[in-house]
């Protein structure tokens, strides 16, 4: 096993509360541990353009309450060719890079573990993404700060809800995931929410409005979650109204005030944990997993589980919702 000297560190695919409390703690750990920090700016488009600084301890002050990622996001085609690899190694070696820390959601983790076989180099992913939906850990760094802008702004509209009698059609983030959508409804006393892990022929939706929901209510809220599936709240909202033309139906699509915003104390606990848990993993020999929390451990999961394994939503939350909005 090679000594690592030199960790590289990026942030990559879409920004996630957390994140910069995750850079701090993989570059404070490091640092700590004896080793040196090359912070790679603009995920792997920096890497292969060379956007690298050295970070020492104060370059990562007073960032833990801060949103976003001091790092700078981006996509990078070039980085699932062959070539850009190639490219990227090249900049690796020069920067005298050992080994990578990556900060990201499942597309991140599927280029690092690409580049890690074909390039012999220890990677090491934390996961971020407000989404939820990768396998292997229960909570990733973004998803409880998300959760909580998301009730925050349904209370909100559930004034208008109720004050005007009227059915709302809240569309949140997840991409194929109903964790914030199910969670959000549960926390925010919703009504029902649609979402991809349930057959959208039998959707708590539908169960609601067979019951007639409107007969101990005044206001209804249904969380959507933004799916191919789902279609979406619009959709959802045109499908009720064509059946129901008596309710006054709205739309909100919360959109990009999810990622936004400082970290919870649960996101910046869990980022510090996962952020020293990367080093900790690289310096026992791990290469190409995902740090991931387990019953309030902290353990490895290689990224062929963690990206190709689908995580399973709670279907108990699914009943816990249905009995709770009657
Ligand atoms: P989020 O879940 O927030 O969207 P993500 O990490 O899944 O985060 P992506 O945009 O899917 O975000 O991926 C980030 C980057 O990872 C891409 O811009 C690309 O550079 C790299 N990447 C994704 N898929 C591949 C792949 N198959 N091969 C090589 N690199 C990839």
């Amino acid at each position: 096993m090679t000594e690592i000297k030199t960790i590289g560190l990026l942030t990559s695919g879409g920004d996630a509360p957390g994140m910069n409390a995750a850079v701090r703690a993989v570059t404070r750990a490091a640092i700590f541990n004896g080793m040196k920090v090359k912070a790679i700016y603009r995920g792997y488009k920096g890497l292969l353009s060379d956007e690298i600084v050295e970070f020492k301890t104060q370059n990562v002050s007073n960032i833990i309450q801060q949103g976003g990622t001091i790092l700078k996001t981006a996509r990078c085609k070039e980085f699932a060719t062959a070539e850009g690899r190639k490219q990227a190694f090249d900049v690796i070696q020069k920067e005298g890079i050992d080994a990578l820390v990556v900060l990201g959601g499942d597309g991140t983790f599927t280029g690092a573990r690409i580049f890690a076989k074909e390039y012999n180099i220890p990677v090491v992913g934390v996961p971020c993404t407000i989404d939820n939906d990768l396998f292997g850990t229960d909570h990733t760094i973004g998803y409880d700060t998300a959760l909580n802008t998301v009730i925050d702004a349904v209370d909100k509209i559930r004034d208008t809800a109720s004050s005007h009698e009227r059915l709302f059609f809240v569309e949140v983030m997840g991409r194929d995931a109903g964790f914030l959508a199910l969670n959000a409804a549960v926390a925010s006393g919703a009504e029902a929410a649609v979402i991809p892990e349930v057959s959208i022929k039998d959707d708590l939706l539908t169960e609601v409005i067979q019951n007639g929901f409107r007969k101990t209510k005044n206001s209804s809220i249904v969380l959507v979650a933004e799916s191919e599936v789902t279609g979406g709240a619009q959709t959802v909202a045109d499908r009720v109204k064509s059946e129901h033309p008596e309710y006054d139906v709205r739309v909100v699509v919360l959109g990009h005030i999810q990622r936004g915003g400082s970290p919870s104390a649960f996101d910046r606990i869990l980022a510090s944990r996962l952020g020293y848990g990367a080093v900790q993993a690289l310096m026992e020999g791990q290469r190409n997993v995902m740090i991931g929390i387990d019953h309030d451990q902290v353990v490895y999961v290689p990224f062929s589980k963690a990206i190709k394994d689908d995580k399973p939503i709670d279907m108990s939350l699914v009943d816990t919702l249905r009995s709770l909005s009657i």
